[in-house]
């Protein structure tokens, strides 16, 4: 465990040193500029955490070089990594204060978990996928984010044991909204997530107020499935 994460440290020392050759810092601001800025993101948190989060340290190394381009990338496993432009809209939409505690249902690659760590007080995220998990778990540590918890195991049923939630992001997509989720939100609290088809899919906007549930519907996705652990797609 120990030779692995200091294999870790040095693989991120050494990108470090590479980065400065490839301009990383350039391609980022551009990429704020031109996808997130000219679109419509507004929120100054969150332009900035997009600004802060290095995404290259996100993907795997032979992707570095696509990791500021417009779309989604490849992470392994048959995982992706959001497009930025969603990472920020799904981000904006929840509202985040610094005091806010948080779920994230698919931590994939760890980036989606880093941005929402930059912007409240604690992040739970749960992976199904036992590498990613591990991998996101000892980036994050290497990267400083002691406030951010990853858990391997399956997210339809939440966290109950650090519920509720201020917040709940879902980054994979059932073909409706898990009950336990929307239990563990708390009053006042907003949850975002990719519902639909395999094939088309909306983000909704859930809030919470008075007990009463309230539903938005946003922009049209398209999310790898939320699956339990035989594979089937909830
Ligand atoms: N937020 C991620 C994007 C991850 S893609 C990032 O920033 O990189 C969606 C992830 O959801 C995949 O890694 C997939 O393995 C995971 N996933 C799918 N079904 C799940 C489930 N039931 N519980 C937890 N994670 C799940």
């Amino acid at each position: 465990m120990l030779v692995k994460k200091l294999l870790l440290l040095c693989s991120l020392l050494l990108v470090s040193v590479i980065s400065i050759g490839q301009n990383f810092d350039k391609l980022r601001e551009k990429m704020v500029k031109e996808q997130l800025e000219d679109r419509g993101i507004k929120s100054p948190d969150v332009l900035h955490a997009m600004r802060t989060v290095e995404r290259h340290l996100f993907v795997p190394t032979s992707r570095r070089t696509y990791a500021y381009e417009d779309g989604p990338q490849p992470i392994g496993e048959g995982q992706t990594i959001s497009q930025p432009y969603i990472v920020a809209f799904m981000t904006e939409a929840l509202q985040l204060r610094p005091t806010d505690l948080v779920l994230e249902i698919g931590t994939g690659s760890g980036y989606q978990a880093a941005i929402l760590g930059k912007l409240c007080r604690e992040v739970y995220t749960i992976e199904i996928v036992p590498s990613l998990g591990q991998h996101s778990d000892s980036l994050l540590h290497a990267l400083g984010f002691s406030n951010i918890h990853v858990r391997v195991g399956d997210g339809y049923a939440g966290w109950p044991e650090m519920a509720p939630f201020d917040a709940i992001i879902v980054t994979c997509s059932p073909s409706q909204i898990p009950l336990p989720l929307q239990d563990q939100l708390k009053e006042g609290g907003r949850l975002i997530i990719p519902v639909g088809d395999k094939g088309i899919q909306h983000l909704v906007l859930l809030t919470k107020q008075k007990g009463k549930i309230k539903q938005q519907r946003k922009l049209a996705v398209l999310f790898v499935p939320m699956k339990d652990k035989d594979g089937k797609r909830y």
